[in-house]
């Protein structure tokens, strides 16, 4: 008896452990094709999910997809890695920031422009920009000058335009997180759409070291999403079951193979974004 209710404290334990380690991630998994992700938590701690009707949706090609005005195409959540190299003729929409030769995507810009508005507000300290975009030329010569710190041509975010490396005067690299500015923006940047790529805690999953000056932009709600469950950029795509819809806030979330898309009547707007994975993320309002 008293072996059972040892064993039964146990078992709860490690539920507890795995409900406050991963529980987001584990509660995604299952047969349910739509689920409100922000209802998951709360969910949980009742011991229940939340099953909702899935939206009415309708089935429309790529091109179909693209040709309809409330489609956007961009690449903010595209998988950037050596395995998932970026197409050799890739060529990301850029814009400058100012006149400070600074290029990145226009939605990179205004999330630093943002971020750092309130870094200074808040700390008195400027957060500056030490790479943005990187030409394959540019990458060639980072790797010639970092060595493996940087990774191999059309493997970087920066050649994409959706990486920042920023720091405090003076305080480049690690000590970046000795700066208020610093330490603001590590905390922060979700609330801007960026997302601190390569987290201490993750450098098995993204195979890259710490860098807590790199900033990848995914835009919302996902860099939300991925703060509130703690998930790198691999997990958080890998957490999306493939043609499922999902809903959080008022966005509805479906990572889908294509080249057929189930589109939810009524969306207002959709933006669709390659995965790197040969998978497409669509985020859509209604
Ligand atoms: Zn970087």
């Amino acid at each position: 008896m008293q072996k059972k209710r040892k064993t039964g404290r146990i078992v709860l334990l490690v539920c507890c452990l795995l409900l406050a380690v991963g529980g987001g991630v584990l509660a995604l998994r299952g047969d349910v094709r739509f689920r409100m992700i922000h209802g998951i938590t709360r969910a949980l701690s009742r011991g229940t999910m939340p099953e909702e009707t899935a939206p009415a949706c309708r089935s429309v090609s790529l091109d179909a997809l693209l040709a309809l005005p409330e489609t956007t195409l961009r690449y903010d959540l595209m998988l950037i890695d050596p395995a998932h190299p970026l197409p050799e003729d890739f060529l990301p929409s850029l814009e400058e920031y100012g006149d400070s030769g600074v290029r990145a995507t226009k939605e990179t810009l205004a999330a630093y422009a943002a971020l750092a508005a309130d870094a200074l507000e808040k700390n008195g300290e400027k957060l500056l920009v030490t790479a943005a975009y990187r030409t394959e030329e540019e990458q060639r010569a980072a790797i010639a000058e970092a060595g493996e710190l940087a990774a191999s041509v059309g493997a970087s975010e920066h050649q994409a335009g959706l990486a920042l490396d920023l720091c405090v005067r003076g305080y480049g690299g690690y000590s970046f997180l000795k700066t208020a500015a610093g330490r603001y923006a590590n905390a922060n940047c979700a609330r801007y759409g960026l997302t601190v790529r390569y987290p201490a805690d993750r450098t098995a999953i993204t195979g890259i070291a710490y860098e807590p000056w790199h900033f990848r932009y995914v835009g919302l709600p996902h860099a939300g999403i991925m703060e509130e469950n703690a998930l790198s950029l691999e997990e958080y795509l890998a957490f999306f079951e493939i043609d499922a819809w999902y809903g959080y806030e008022d966005y509805l979330l479906s990572r889908q193979e294509g080249p057929v898309f189930s589109l939810p009547e009524n969306a207002s707007s959709v933006l669709l974004s390659p995965d790197g994975t040969g998978n497409w993320f669509l985020t859509v309002r209604l």
